[in-house]
């Protein structure tokens, strides 16, 4: 029995991770151990002391089997909280007592070999043994209480199964214990020989035990964490195996497909419970799959349950590292929230370029009429062409311009002869008429550059610019000329009417340099001589032009 148990030890240590639990079920093994070799060795020998010194030893293994079991139920039930170091101490007090009663032996009131008793009735237990049965049995008492309770409330199908093959291998070794007690303590005489059952029910307990754990893997705790991990997440997991069969599922898949572990994986059938458009997209994506093994598949489909939801798919190969395909990874996400996100980005970004939009559009219309009012601020709004104030300004720069590089210009001043009558004869509105057509009528006998303006009432300035006295003069005429051409209808049937104007002309062709001292004062001088030039073409008769040649 030691050996199939020394055996099991090994076997223990070299094929499981080593965790906490691990140890504590070695220190176990030990116990069981050391009471197995020792219970063989005392048989050994025919000397009472060795006998009763092998005896000791083995007993003090069993004395420890008790706080041993206990603390291998309270890790295993994961309860190790419960067990800190200053508390250990006091747990283990009954079992410690028990070893130093085994161990000190006192004039042999725990056990005695008395020579004079037939060799069956030698060994005699004296009133302490009962002090370590009772502690073994306080052990086993509070340890099979916290498996039941614990058993109870747990959810988890692996921490059932865990302290299920607990309870299992203590109540092997309960029944084993308590038949010794009864045929080797209470009625040894019916037999020929000692028969070791607490052995061969440590020995069933520890094939039980290492069964189980190799069987369920329940101290593997990497595969253990692996599983936890799996089901924590938010994803689902398939794992299937290079031939399609389901070999793990984690909880969040679980609801949503009707396979088991060990089933075929079947796209038609995880299809089949969409809608067919969605059915067809999983074949689609399956097949695909199918023709292109080793590489990484996804797809998106929106799964219809109590709403939509945005699934990603995943396909993936698992190689060895052989680099062969041995299974295949199926993720499914749902990335909902995402696409929700997206969605709502996307709408705000749309509301943005919308509003950008109205703001461009108001900001031409800005633009315009922005420049609706620049030109009704330099313009003449019955006819058209400059105002007085944009000539004034616009004169003020070309005057100093021209005077310091010496460029001749020419300014004419008109207006519009007898206009009055006009008014008093056809009405206010044929005199606005005459006015416009006047106007387009001085225009057609501009050039580009001139700058016509109303300087107010019926009386009109031009600005030649580049124009010399000559130059200046038969612009003059030719605009006189066209002036009295022009034909105004008057509105009252095929009758026409045409004015005639009367002008002073004046041109600049030399300059002082004292004019640059103060060029408004000069313009202002320019303008009285055009001035006095048409009072003079006034005076003298009207329809005239009167030149002034300044400087
Ligand atoms: P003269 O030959 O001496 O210039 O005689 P006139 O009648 O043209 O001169 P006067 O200054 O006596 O009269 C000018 C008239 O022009 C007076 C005014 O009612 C008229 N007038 C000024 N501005 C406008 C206008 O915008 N529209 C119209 N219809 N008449 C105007
Ligand atoms: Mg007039
Ligand atoms: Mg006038």
């Amino acid at each position: 029995m030691f050996l199939v148990l020394l055996g099991l030890f090994f076997y223990v240590i070299a094929s499981s991770t080593f965790t906490v639990l691990h140890r504590i079920y070695l220190s176990l093994h030990i116990v069981f151990m050391v009471w197995t070799l020792f219970q063989f060795v005392s048989q050994t020998t025919t000397s009472a002391l060795y006998r009763l010194f092998y005896l000791s030893v083995s007993y003090t293994g069993l004395s420890l089997l008790g706080i041993g079991w206990f603390v291998f139920v309270v890790f295993l039930t994961g309860q190790s909280y419960v067990i800190r170091k200053s508390r250990l101490f006091l747990l283990a007090t009954p079992a410690l007592i028990s070893v130093a009663v085994v161990i000190i032996n006192p004039n042999g009131m725990f056990l005695r070999i008395n020579e004079q008793l037939a060799p069956l009735k030698q060994l005699q237990h004296g009133p302490l043994y009962w002090i370590m049965i009772t502690q073994l049995i306080l052990y086993m008492i509070v340890s099979f209480t916290i498996m039941f309770y614990k058993l109870r409330g747990e959810n988890s199908v692996r921490k059932r199964t865990l302290i299920k093959t607990a309870s299992n291998g203590m109540l092997v070794l309960v029944i084993f214990s308590i038949s010794d007690l009864i045929i080797n303590v209470f009625i040894i005489e019916h037999f020929k020989q000692y028969i070791p059952l607490i052995s061969v029910g440590m020995a069933f307990a520890a094939v039980y035990l290492v069964h189980a754990i190799t069987h369920n893997k329940v101290l593997d705790i990497i595969q253990t964490v692996q599983r936890d991990v799996m089901n924590t997440m938010s994803m689902g997991i398939i794992v299937l195996d290079e031939n399609d069969i389901i070999i793990e599922v984690n909880k969040v898949i679980k609801p949503m497909i009707r396979f088991r572990i060990g089933d075929k994986f079947n796209p038609v059938l995880l299809g089949s419970q969409f809608k067919t458009e969605v059915s067809r997209e999983f074949a689609a994506f399956f097949e695909d799959q199918r023709m292109r093994p080793m590489e990484r598949l996804e797809i998106e489909i929106a799964l219809h349950y109590d709403n939509y939801r945005h699934v990603i798919v995943q396909s993936a190969p698992i190689l060895n590292h052989k680099k062969t395909l041995v299974g295949r990874l199926l993720t499914f996400q749902d990335v909902t929230e995402l696409r929700l996100l997206v969605e709502e980005t996307n709408n705000q970004n749309e509301l943005l370029q919308d509003r950008n939009r109205d703001l461009l559009i108001m900001q031409d219309e800005l633009f315009q009429a922005n420049k609706k009012l620049e030109n009704m601020a330099i313009t003449d709004g019955l006819t058209g062409c400059f105002n007085r104030r944009y000539l004034l300004h616009q004169l003020e720069q070309e005057v100093v311009t021209n005077i310091r590089y010496g460029i001749p210009f020419s300014i004419f001043l008109f207006d519009l002869d007898h206009f009055k009558s006009i008014n008093d004869n056809y009405g206010h509105l044929v005199g606005d008429e005459v006015l416009c057509s006047t106007v387009d009528a001085v225009r057609g006998s501009l050039r580009f550059t001139d700058i016509l303006a109303r300087y107010g009432g019926e009386e009109f300035t031009v600005y030649l610019p580049h124009t010399n006295r000559d130059h200046a003069a038969q612009i003059a005429e030719r605009l006189k000329e066209a002036v009295e051409q022009n034909q105004v209808n008057t509105g009252l049937g095929e009758q026409t009417i045409s004015v005639t104007i009367s002008m002073g002309v004046i041109s600049i062709e030399h300059f002082e340099p004292s004019d640059l001292a103060d060029p408004k004062a000069f313009l202002r001088e320019l303008l009285a001589e055009a001035d006095a030039a048409l009072y003079e073409a006034k005076y003298s008769g009207r329809n005239r032009i009167v030149k002034r040649k300044l400087a």
